[in-house]
């Protein structure tokens, strides 16, 4: 594999196509973040970090490595075959930096290559429908008696159970709720909700909106994690102080991840109703679709259809409080496992 690589370096030299910082965070097995405030473009693997301005094409990795990319186009984020191969060569030859710990760290930190940890910081929790919108509604009869079932109220219920739960397990993070009763805040305004949090540099937000689901079908059961189709492109990125010829690439490559981590996420979401409800296929109910909330919202984000209102079996279970509580719980072990993931590997 080592060897193939390094033949490919050589012949770069002799007209390969030209790769891209992308390429390279994925030949090194790195991830990439667009960092809005520093305007660079942060590669960052188990071994090393690197930080890339893309309008002055100035690299600077770990143990203060600079690197002029004088063949970097700021508009594709490509490189010529030289520079890419610098790069590798960088990123493979150096030693493994050996870890100071905390206390003996000096006090100078240097500004490209953040120290902190990448963090889930924000959760927004969206309980679907409410106030003068209902939601889909489900009357049966349950053991002799007429039950109306309203999805605004079985959404609430769960997400205030999981709002517990989540506070409870990370108590420095902000869990925020775009609804805490029976009110109806816009999509626009939900999306609003989420999009508006502060994050500093190395913080992220997850979105989940609940929802419970209905078909003229009395027969459709089963729960359902949506999220944006991989190859739906949207705008992600705000223009702000990113130049125009950079845009596309960089709303591209946030857009990307954001949506690898939306489908993260929805199957981790999956795994973690399938454990809670002792279902055995763990993908079950995994789909895609540019639903509004999770269309708009700028960050990874999931809506999770918890089962069918208009299914006697399912609308029986949610007439339980203890069945909401499950599942909050099995949203809630989907997040956690999610959230760990990304923290260890980012
Ligand atoms: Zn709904």
């Amino acid at each position: 594999m080592r060897r193939i690589l390094v033949l490919l370096l050589g012949l770069g030299a002799v007209g390969l196509p030209a790769q891209s910082l992308k390429d390279f965070a994925a030949q090194m097995g790195a991830q990439l973040f667009w960092e809005p405030y520093r305007g660079q473009l942060l590669i960052s693997g188990p071994q090393h970090r690197l930080a890339v301005d893309l309008t002055t094409g100035l690299a600077l990795g770990d143990e203060q490595t600079n690197f002029e990319l004088p063949s970097l186009v700021p508009a594709t984020g490509v490189l010529g075959p030289e520079d890419f191969g610098r790069l590798v060569a960088w990123w493979k030859d150096q030693p493994t930096p050996v870890v100071v710990p905390p206390d003996s760290r000096p006090e100078q930190k240097t500004d490209a290559v953040p120290s902190a940890e990448p963090r889930v910081q924000v959760i927004v929790l969206d309980a679907g429908h409410g106030g003068t919108d209902p939601g889909s509604t489900g009357r049966h009869v349950i053991d002799g008696k007429t039950v109306v079932l309203k999805e605004k109220d079985l959404t609430l219920a769960v997400v205030l159970e999981l709002q517990k739960l989540l506070v409870q397990a990370y108590p420095g993070r902000t869990i925020v709720l775009t609804r805490k009763n029976d009110s109806y805040p816009t999509l626009e305004q939900r999306v609003q909700i989420a999009d508006s949090q502060k994050l500093s540099e190395k913080e992220s937000i997850l979105f989940l909106s609940v929802h419970f689901n209905a078909s003229l079908s009395k027969k459709a059961k089963g729960i359902e994690l949506w999220y944006v189709p991989q190859n739906y492109e949207r705008e992600v990125i705000a223009g702000g102080d990113i130049p125009e010829s950079m845009f596309p690439v960089l709303n591209t490559l946030v857009d990307s991840e954001y949506k690898k981590e939306s489908r993260e996420l929805a199957v981790q979401l999956a795994k973690g109703l399938a454990k809670e409800l002792g279902d055995s296929n763990e993908q079950r109910g995994l789909k895609e679709n540019p639903w509004f909330v999770v269309r708009m919202a700028r960050m990874p984000a999931v809506l999770a259809e918890l089962g069918f209102i208009t299914n006697l079996e399912e609308a029986t279970l949610m007439t339980d409080p203890e069945y909401l509580k499950k599942l909050a719980h099995g949203l809630y072990t989907g997040l956690v496992s999610f959230i760990q993931a990304y923290e260890e590997h980012s």
